[in-house]
């Protein structure tokens, strides 16, 4: 760290800074090594495993089996970590300036910010809906509802937004509360279907799960506004909620344009073939965030092949070599309902199953224990109640 307006002379070795560390940036810090000066910068003190965070609405699993520490686990890669966010990259000059005023400089930079929600402008979500993309909101999600259904009065949920997310929402709320002869379920789509966009196999499957309970399918439902009641749909219906659930999709966050890495508000940053930004040289885009030059699904597995791609890419540049390009693997997408069901999504194929879920735990299981391999006797230990407190938590109950 440098004070405001004095920029450290250059290191003798490169300056890494790394804006943004769940999985892009996370990984590209564990793959630099110590020839590199590496700093990396998130508001957040966790690693949060993202795509099992709808399990903390049922309960399923609690916020300590999603997170990790950030500061230990960049600390084991040998780096430094700055727990502030980036407000502001000046990509020509080499610095960034957190929001804690501190100015840093840096010989390559690597964008991990991932997204925020999208809103659409919709009048009310801010105030009256609850978010739904991390832990904090979520696991705050599985306590407001555990708190409204405690007693007899009937209740109304609504989530908005049908797609993956949207689609994970309800099905937890089925696998913990379905029984529940108090509560009645909305989800509320803008499209055709749920997940129509990938294919109509899943709208349908959902459609047939939930016929035995007091669930409604709002499709080609624009929400108009979200008010203190509930949800009005733009043709004039109005939904009571007791409990508001947005997962409406993501934006990029107002830093890419502020740092001239995005060409407009709202839009990803442009990058090559190589993540490298269209605009500037010495900095690299990651995850979420980036525009590839062929769209990317945006997924937490490619966002970690791209830290590492990225992180390759830095040490080429560093030697004056050529750049890798990025490929992506051909990854699934296992999107849970519940209990009731889960879909492998495979570009538009699609394949139901219940004991798909199994996968979809090894993949959590597995990836954080390579993201935070064990390395002592009590890590083991800690792995350990992880694993069994989940798999207890996620069996059936007889
Ligand atoms: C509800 C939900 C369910 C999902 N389910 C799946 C799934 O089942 N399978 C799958 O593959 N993917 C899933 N995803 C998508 C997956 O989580 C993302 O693709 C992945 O998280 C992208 O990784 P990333 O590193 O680009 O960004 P993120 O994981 O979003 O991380 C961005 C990081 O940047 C930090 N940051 C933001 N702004 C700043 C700043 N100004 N300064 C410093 N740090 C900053 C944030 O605090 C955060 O830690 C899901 C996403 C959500 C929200």
């Amino acid at each position: 760290m440098i004070s405001r307006r004095r920029v450290k002379p250059l290191a003798t070795r490169p300056r890494v800074a790394i804006v943004g560390a769940n999985f892009g940036g996370l990984r590209a810090a564990q793959e630099l090594g110590p020839e590199f000066d590496v700093t990396v910068f998130d508001p957040s003190a966790w690693f949060e495993w993202l795509p099992n965070i709808h399990e903390l609405v049922s309960r399923a699993k609690r916020p300590a089996d999603l997170r990790l520490p950030r500061k230990r686990l960049v600390a084991a890669a040998g780096h430094r970590f700055v727990r502030d966010a980036v407000s502001a990259i000046d990509a020509k000059r080499g610095t960034l300036t957190t929001a804690g005023d501190e100015v840093h400089a840096f010989d390559f930079c690597i964008v991990a910010v991932g997204g925020v929600d999208a809103t659409y402008g919709v009048p009310g979500v801010e105030r009256y809906a609850m978010p739904f993309r991390s832990v904090e909101q979520c696991d705050a999600i599985g306590r407001r509802l555990a708190a409204l259904l405690k007693g007899r009065k009937a209740r109304s949920i609504v989530v908005a937004g049908g797609g993956f997310a949207g689609v994970e929402a309800l099905g937890e709320i089925l696998r913990r509360y379905r029984s529940r002869d108090n509560l009645a379920l909305h989800i509320v789509e803008a499209g055709p279907g749920l997940m129509s966009g990938v294919s109509p196999r899943i709208d349908a499957a959902v459609r047939k799960h939930v016929r035995a309970y007091d669930v409604q399918i709002h499709t080609r439902s624009p929400v108009a506004a979200i008010t203190p009641a509930g949800v009005r749909l733009q043709g004039g219906k109005r939904l009571r909620s007791d409990l508001t659930i947005w997962t409406g999709g993501s934006v990029a966050p107002p830093l890419l344009h502020a740092a001239r890495l995005a060409p407009k508000p709202l839009q990803w940053a442009p990058v090559d073939a190589t993540l490298r930004s269209r605009r500037y040289g010495n900095v690299f885009v990651i995850g979420d965030a980036a525009a590839l030059p062929a769209a990317v699904p945006k997924q937490a597995f490619h966002a970690l092949e791209m830290g590492e791609c990225a992180a390759a890419n830095v040490r080429r540049a560093a030697a004056g070599r050529a750049l890798r390009r990025y490929r992506p693997s051909r990854t699934p997408l296992l999107v849970a309902f519940g209990d009731l069901d889960t879909f492998l999504v495979a570009g538009r194929s699609v394949v139901a199953n219940p004991t798909l879920a199994a996968g979809k735990e090894a993949v959590y299981q597995v990836t954080m224990t390579q993201i935070d391999p064990p390395s002592s006797v009590r890590a083991i230990g800690q792995l350990a109640s992880r694993v069994i407190g989940v798999t207890r938590r996620l069996a059936p109950s007889r």
